[in-house]
Order: C-alpha cells, then structure tokens, then sequence
C-alpha cells in the first residue's frame, strides 16, 4: 500500500518492544519518528519471551528473522505435566507444527537488543532518546505534546510537538493515565510469579516448551532461550514459578525475589526427565513479580494520541502473547497511519481493529489461556497421579482447549494462513 498523506510526524513514549517495532513499521512507511525513553541506557533487561508465528511473521516482515534465530530458541513443542511429572498432552508448535513462520523463545533482552540495532541504523541514533521520563501529554487542532523530564535529574526537557503520541510506555503507562484518569492500579490476579534463567543441559527435545502442575500448588513454566552458552552445549533454560498467595507486592520488572518464598512448592519435583529444584538453585538471580492485568478500556485513542502494547492491554503472561499483541498492534497502528489522511481517523481506525480482538485475549488469558489444561486435569483428578491420561481427559479435549486459546489470540494455522498474502505485503 503507497503511503496518500503528508508525512505524519510521530512521538512514540517507550523504548521497549512495541515502541520499537513501531519505530520500524512507520520508517518503513516512510513515516518520521522519535522514540523517547525512560531508562537512561536500554539495558538487556527481563528474561524469557515468546514470539508466536503472528509475530514472528511481522518481525520477519521487518527483515529480522534470522537475526531472532541468531540469538534464540527455536520452539518444537508445548508439553503439559501435572506435578508428578506425568505427561497430560504434547503437541508440536511453530514450523515443526507446519506454520510458515517459527516461534521463538527468546531472552527479552536479546529481542529488544535486535529492535534497537535495526531502528538505530534504520532510523538513525538521533531519533532514540534515552533518559527522557514522560510526564503528560496535551493536544489541540493542529498537533499533540509531549512533556519529559530528565529521569536522572528530574529537570523538564523542551516540549516535544508532533502529529500523532503514541503512548508505549508499558503497565505503568503515564499516557494511559492522562487519557483515564481515573481508572484504579492494575489488578492482582491472587498468583504471584518467581522468575530465572538458569544454564542447564538441554530437557527433553531440547526445544520444549514445558508447562507443569497448577496454580494452587504450585505450576512451572520451563522452555530454553538460547542454546549452547558454556561451549558444552547447554542452554539457557528461562523458568517461571507461579503460586495462588495473596502475598504480592507492585510489579516492578527487576524487583529480587527470594528463592525461599517458593521453593518449597517444588521441593518433590524430581523427575526423570528433570530435577526442577536443582534447576531453580542455580539461577543466577531471581525475579519476582505478581500476575496483573487491567479490565479492557472502553477507548485507547483521543485525538491525536493513543496506546499501544501493555499500555493498552496488559493481560496475564499465561498464554506468550503480551510481546506478540503490541508487535500486533504497532503493525496495525503504521497500515491505519499510512491508509488514512487524518491523524486523529487513522488513530481511531487503529483502534477499532485492535480493541476488540486484544480485549478478548485479556479475559481469555484470565479464564481459558492454553495452561487451562492443567487445571481441568488438576481438578478433575484431585490432583492425585493418574494410571492413564485416557481415562481422565480425551485426546480431542485437549486439543480443543488448546485450539480455543489459538483462535481467540489470532494464531490458529487457518487464519494465519489465510491472512498470509495481506499480512506479507508491503506498506
Ligand atoms: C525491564 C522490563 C523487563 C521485562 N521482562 C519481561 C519478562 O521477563 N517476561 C515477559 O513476559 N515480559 C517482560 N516484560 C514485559 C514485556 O516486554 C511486555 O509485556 C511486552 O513485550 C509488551 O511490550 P510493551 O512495549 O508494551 O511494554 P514494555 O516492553 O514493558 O516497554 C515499555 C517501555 O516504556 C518505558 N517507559 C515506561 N514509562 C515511561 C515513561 N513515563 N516515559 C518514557 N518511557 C517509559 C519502559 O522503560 C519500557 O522500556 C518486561 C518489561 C520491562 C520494561
């Protein structure tokens, strides 16, 4: 699609991965950007994520695929155990499940890192600017201001004008704040996560996507992101613990966790197949941070400014696909951008395709995510071991509840694969 408007000049709030894939979509449109962001230096920060096959495709749409594969995982299957380290289902994902495009696991570091290289020499280094806190936004008829203060001495930078803010500015967003002002913190879940990477040898195929247990006793979640880190072949294995405790505190993505408030939980997980005490004891360090989301907003876009990524829509981390919707989103926001003349249409028009669809993903993730299989089998039977995963649950109803979650998050095969010419061709 040619680009028909005056070039659209646009502030994008937030350096993290849906300001910069933003960044990339808009300067491949042709479309001028700044990206301001708040951290002084853009540290590799995080652990593991998961980019799905309907993001992996918009990152390859960008040229970074093989970059991506440089530097992670490329993901074979998902598999679900109960906490006797029973195996409930397995199937394959991504290319091994016969997508086009792949899934990664991949530290999320490593995926912000290469973002960052391609906007750096794509749009230059005088477009990224580090340390700059935003503090509000305004707008009249002809554009829309954003207001920053030095994050490190807390004084106000110029105001930045441009046609269009995008707020990408994450759970805390302070775009999100100035457009509802009165919408409460984000809401506990009642499960709080521990998170680490350790180095370990690889489990299963190597490229295993692990879910293990349930929530109220205690789940793992398992899946290496980097492969052959000591030059002996093992890996870089990201895990996340989760359990049902009303003790949380705010979420803070570098908040230490102490391995004593969890590890209990796992204390008889050794299987054949992996000691997963042993694998959380040598994690380099330990990340806490509670499971949040927000209710979805009746609106993200007014005038000239809208929301992208988890300030719009932040949702459970239960089915990988908090990085895969604002990579989503920052797609959608650059096509409606190029398609209408108006700022302030293309902002709505982005916002009428994206709304709906994220918004089901957040209450899907609250209710059905793919992890919605270790609870039927948890429940149904009392969490005790089972002679024979027939008898408790069918092969087809695992499978549909997988399916289920794929089709609402917008990466089932049949849709992808019917989307492929739109979503392949050019802006
Ligand atoms: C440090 C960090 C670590 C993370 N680790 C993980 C992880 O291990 N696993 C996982 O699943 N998800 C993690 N996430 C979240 C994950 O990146 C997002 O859920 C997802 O990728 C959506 O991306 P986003 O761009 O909307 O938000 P984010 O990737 O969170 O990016 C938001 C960006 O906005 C910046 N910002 C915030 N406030 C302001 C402000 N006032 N002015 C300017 N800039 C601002 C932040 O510093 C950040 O760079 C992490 C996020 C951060 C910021």
């Amino acid at each position: 699609m040619s680009y028909r408007g005056t070039l659209v000049n646009v502030i994008i709030v937030g350096g993290g991965i849906g300001g910069f894939t933003l960044a990339l979509f808009l300067q491949r449109a042709g479309i001028g950007c700044k990206i301001y962001e708040l951290a002084p230096e853009i540290r590799p920060l995080g652990v593991g994520i998961n980019i799905l096959p309907h993001a992996s495709r918009e990152l390859a749409a960008l040229g970074l695929e093989s970059a991506l594969a440089e530097v992670s995982v490329l993901t074979r299957e998902a598999v679900f155990f109960n906490r006797f380290g029973q195996l409930i289902y397995r199937e394959a994902l991504g290319r091994y499940a016969g997508y086009d495009d792949p899934q990664f696991s991949i530290h999320r570091g490593e995926l912000q890192k290469v973002l960052v290289a391609a906007a750096t020499e794509r749009l230059g280094p005088d477009r990224i600017f580090t340390g700059w806190k935003c503090v509000g936004v305004d707008q009249d008829a002809t554009g829309a201001t954003a207001r920053f203060q030095d994050t490190a001495t807390g004084e106000a930078h110029a105001p930045q004008r441009a046609d269009v803010v995008v707020g990408c500015d994450g759970l805390h967003s302070v775009v999100r704040k100035a457009l509802h002002p009165h919408e409460g913190p984000p809401l506990y879940s009642g499960v709080n996560m521990w998170r680490g990477v350790s180095i370990w040898p690889s489990i299963l195929s190597g490229a295993s996507m692990v879910r293990a247990g349930w929530l109220a006793n205690g789940k793992m979640v398992i899946y290496p992101i980097r492969d052959n880190v000591d030059g002996q072949g093992k890996q870089l294995v990201n895990w996340v613990a989760e359990l049902e405790t009303p003790k949380h505190k705010k979420r803070d993505w570098n908040r230490p966790g102490a391995i004593n408030d969890f590890i209990g939980a796992f204390a008889d997980w050794r299987f054949d197949w992996l000691d997963v005490p042993e694998l959380i004891r040598q994690a380099e360090a330990i990340l806490e941070f509670p499971m949040v989301d927000q209710d979805p907003l009746p609106w993200w876009s007014r005038g000239r400014v809208t929301l992208l990524g988890d300030a719009a829509h932040p949702m459970y981390p239960r089915g990988s696909n908090g990085a895969g919707q604002a990579i989503l989103d920052a797609r959608a926001l650059a096509d409606a951008l190029v398609a209408h003349r108006d700022p302030a249409e293309a902002l709505k028009a982005y916002e009428t395709k994206r709304l709906p669809f994220t918004a089901q993903v957040v209450r899907m993730n609250r209710k059905n995510p793919p992890d919605a299989i270790l609870r039927e089998v948890f429940e149904r039977t009392g969490d005790k071991p089972f002679r024979r995963i027939e008898d408790i649950i069918s092969e087809k109803e695992l499978a549909a509840l997988s399916e289920g979650y794929k089709r609402v998050a917008g990466f089932d095969k049949q849709s992808l694969q019917a989307e492929a010419p739109l979503a392949r061709q050019k802006l």
